[in-house]
């Protein structure tokens, strides 16, 4: 499996990081197919991966388990918040020219200032045919306006406009379309090309930083550091004592609400697909009621300029293990029952867990475990590494907790807890 930083660098969009883990899947045996093309014999497969769009489900599941106990699912979502290229991609301004983009999710805006910023994604072509594409060179970037233009920055803080603000510039060649640049630069015909799906990246690689290297720095680290656990451990789990999947979702920052969303039906119908093949006595209700998920996404860490923010009794800090959320208002998922038979093995396996409840008078976040655990009826746990800068383009976490949480899903994947 590559390391968590070579993941990072090459999984710009969540069509990347399905794409990575797919390969590093196939690497170990697992027979990967999209969902589409996936028929019977695929799903009767031990080791296989079913791919569709940003979205990815892999199981090991041994053909001699008929009738499982329940299955054990580790899931995470493999989307960032971030900016999205709209079709009409090219603008152009006063001799500038600029790209239209969209906002996706939850962008902290003013992080994607300055930014050396390359392209990502999809390409689609007349034929049926698509591309996977990242122009790993900086193109275009979203200057912020000089402070002796707003003179109010200090008082009232930075005010962007997230339609006439967020405007990248890529040129002065106002005659030329964004999408022929493109189609130059990846070799393929404009002529052929017939949509795409492109998003915007900071093109700065992953650092380690800290006195003692103790901060790993990247975008995407939300979610991308749980998408590379739950595989790694998948592919480290050779032995699993029960039918063993990895979900990976898109669409978590929009709410999760699509196809490949972990609201819709993508696990579920799999998980039927499995069941058949097996030729299963029991129903899938009679194996959900056994079953586990456990929800892998990144949580806050304390930060130490606004302690008022956090509930300080239930504050995580970075490099002391895996995070445990819980909600009682079910913005997550965590079940009593479960979290403690975690917490048990953990602790029998010395590998440091930590508490995190939000602060009475702060929203609380969410994330996949609600959706596919309400969507299932599955015992859901959300776990998940602390980090600062929560969807800021360039977010930080601690360097020893993305290896404690595999070390846990080991654990959880090997052992009856
Ligand atoms: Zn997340």
């Amino acid at each position: 499996m590559i390391s968590l930083q070579e993941f990072l660098d090459v999984s710009p969009t969540s069509f990347h990081v399905v794409n990575s883990a797919s390969h590093e899947l196939e690497q170990v045996g697992y027979a990967s197919q999209t969902y589409k093309d996936a028929g019977g014999s695929h799903f009767a497969k031990d080791k296989g991966v079913v791919t569709r769009g940003g979205a990815l489900i892999a199981w090991h599941w041994p053909q001699e388990i008929t009738t499982p106990e329940g299955v054990l699912i580790f899931g995470a979502h493999s989307d960032s918040p971030g900016l999205h290229l709209k079709p009409n991609s090219t603008s152009t301004t006063l001799g500038w020219s600029q790209l239209n983009v969209e906002i996706y999710g939850g962008v902290l805006l003013n992080s994607w200032l300055d930014r050396d910023l390359g392209v990502a994604g999809l390409l689609y072509f007349a034929d049926g045919k698509c591309k996977l594409i990242s122009i790993d060179e900086p193109i275009a970037r979203i200057p912020q306006l000089a402070i002796h233009l707003d003179r109010e920055i200090s008082e009232k803080g930075l005010m962007l406009h997230r339609q006439n603000h967020m405007k990248p510039i890529w040129g002065t060649n106002t005659s030329l379309l964004f999408t022929q640049w493109l189609c130059e630069k990846c070799e393929v015909s404009p002529s052929l090309l017939t949509g795409f799906e492109l998003q915007l990246f900071d093109t700065q690689k992953s650092v380690v930083l800290g006195a003692m290297g103790e901060f790993l720095v990247s975008g995407r680290l939300d979610n991308q550091v749980s998408c590379w656990a739950v595989v790694k451990s998948l592919i480290e789990n050779t032995q699993p004592t029960q039918p063993t999947l990895v979900a990976l979702f898109d669409h978590e920052e929009v709410g999760s609400q699509s196809i490949n969303g972990a609201a819709g039906p993508l696990l579920e119908h799999v998980l039927g697909e499995l069941l058949h093949e097996r030729k299963a006595s029991q129903s899938f209700a009679a194996i959900a009621k056994k079953s586990v998920m456990v929800s892998a996404d990144n949580s806050h860490a304390i930060h130490p300029n606004y302690l008022e923010k956090h509930d300080q009794q239930h504050a995580p800090m970075v490099n002391l293990g895996p995070v445990i959320k819980r909600n009682a208002n079910q913005r997550y998922a965590t079940n009593g029952e479960i979290a403690s038979r975690v917490v048990d093995a953990a602790r029998r396996a010395n590998i440091p867990t930590q508490d995190f409840v939000a602060n009475n008078a702060m929203p609380c976040g969410s994330t996949i475990g609600p959706m596919s655990a309400t969507r299932l009826g599955i015992d859901t746990i959300d776990v998940g590494v602390p980090q600062l800068s929560m969807h800021s383009v360039r977010e930080m976490c601690g360097t020893k907790d993305p290896d404690y949480l595999v070390d846990l899903f080991n654990l959880l994947g090997s052992t009856d807890f």
